[in-house]
């Protein structure tokens, strides 16, 4: 019963697009199925640009540079997510303000926004947890009210829907991963931006393709005289170079290779069968779970469509929850808990940070927080076994906590 070796299934259609393009004789960087997976990408997310990178981390520096961040600037940031959503602050002489979640839904709380808005505060930074929408209404009128930028981490979120748009769409500007456990795969690695904004897309141009993310002035003509030999000689005697004003930061390649777009193309022809199968999964694990009063699912908004990316539930009680996991664990049930909260990890804390600063996030982290298998890699026969292993489970930790039943042996009960 193993977690999930892959978040996606790769097969015939992805081996015939390789093989199109291995046999082929287009270029395998910089070629045409890149521009078909950025098009077919932006129009399904509902955003203008959708410009790929080699990683939803790099996907994240990117977006996270295009904010303009100075020293002294602030930043609001959700502490239950991936390491790589608040990483690139951790680079910049900005102060963090990590925001206390919803323990419903594990997202940042719109309520708890407001009381870190000082006049310094930039942008915020929030992910939707496990591919649970966050309210982004209330959020982004409370950025809106404040000009504050928000950046969406989507690394869980393709296949969501918020109010009848999809994240990635929602906010100033939206990043998504295609590693290897995500909802979709572009062979391991990858990344997308996503955002409306032409200046952006410019900057972003020239930042993953080795260029400066600076401004410039207007061509310098060195003999405006000369002709050009050709018209795309830029550098040439004519016009020797666009002077920079300022530099706001070197560039880099961040390219996805065409081997990667090609996949990640296929892949999202096949997005609502893969999404459906993680629905599938995940009704059945709620359907169990509404046995038992003690535990309960992470609650998408009711307007909202939960990709699945993460299965979350919650008990009741940390004695319970641990319970839940040894009893699991005894079936062979792997278990992998996402994600230690940011703001208590060695490095957030040499910046100051610790105990105490998110209560709740703190709180289900520590009690109440599981997540169990639910991805389109499970066979049925595994899902068959995952449901009653879960059953099982609960039934055994619930006679324990009764004292119905005598302890497994090795597992004592810490409380009810
Ligand atoms: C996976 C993930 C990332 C990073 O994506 P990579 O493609 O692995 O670099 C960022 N944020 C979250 C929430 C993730 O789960």
């Amino acid at each position: 019963m193993p977690c999930a070796k892959r978040g996606s299934l790769l097969g015939e259609a992805e081996v015939a697009t390789l093989a199109e393009l291995v046999q082929g004789e287009d270029p395998l960087s910089m070629g045409g199925w890149r521009n078909r997976f950025e098009r077919a990408f932006a129009q399904l997310v509902g955003a203008r640009y959708a410009m790929t990178a080699t990683s939803g981390t790099v996907a994240l520096e990117l977006a996270i540079q295009l904010l303009d961040l100075e020293p002294g600037d602030e930043v609001i940031a959700t502490p239950q997510t991936y390491q790589a959503t608040v990483m690139p602050l951790l680079d910049r002489e900005v102060t963090v303000r990590f925001c206390d979640i919803d323990p419903t839904t594990l997202n940042i709380a719109p309520a708890a926004v407001e009381a870190l808005i000082t006049p310094r505060t930039k942008a915020l930074v929030l992910v939707h947890y496990g591919g649970c929408p966050a309210e982004m209404d209330e959020i982004m009128a409370v950025a809106r009210r404040h000009g504050i930028l928000v950046v969406e981490d989507c690394a869980h979120a393709l296949g969501a829907d918020y109010r009848g748009r999809r994240p990635g769409s929602l906010a100033d500007v939206g990043c998504f991963s295609f590693q290897n456990a995500k909802n979709i795969t572009t062979l391991g690695e990858g990344g997308m931006v996503t955002f409306d904004r032409d200046d952006w897309a410019v900057r972003l141009e020239r930042l993953r393709g080795n260029d400066v993310d600076a401004e410039f002035e207007p061509e310098e003509r060195i003999d405006p005289d000369e002709p050009l030999v050709l018209p795309w000689m830029k550098y040439s005697a004519a016009v020797y170079s666009d002077r920079v004003t300022r530099i706001r930061r070197a560039g880099t390649n961040a390219t996805m290779s065409e081997a990667a777009a090609a996949v990640g193309l296929t892949q999202l022809g096949r997005l609502d069968t893969l999404q459906g199968t993680r629905r599938s999964v995940a009704a059945r694990l709620d359907a169990v779970l509404r046995r038992y009063a003690w535990v309960r699912p992470q609650q998408a908004p009711a307007h909202s469509t939960h990709a699945y990316h993460l299965y979350t539930c919650f008990a009741d009680s940390r004695g319970l929850r641990d319970q839940l996991l040894l009893a699991l664990d005894r079936r062979g049930v792997e278990i992998q808990l996402r994600y230690f909260p940011q703001h208590l990890t060695p490095e957030w804390r040499h910046r100051g940070h610790g105990r105490g600063e998110c209560p709740v996030a703190e709180s289900m982290w520590f009690d109440q927080h599981l997540n169990l298998p639910c991805h389109p890699g499970l066979r049925p026969s595994q899902v068959d076994y995952l449901v009653e292993a879960l059953d099982e489970s609960l039934a055994e930790v619930q006679a324990m906590a009764e004292g119905t039943a005598a302890p497994t042996p090795g597992a004592a009960l810490a409380a009810g």
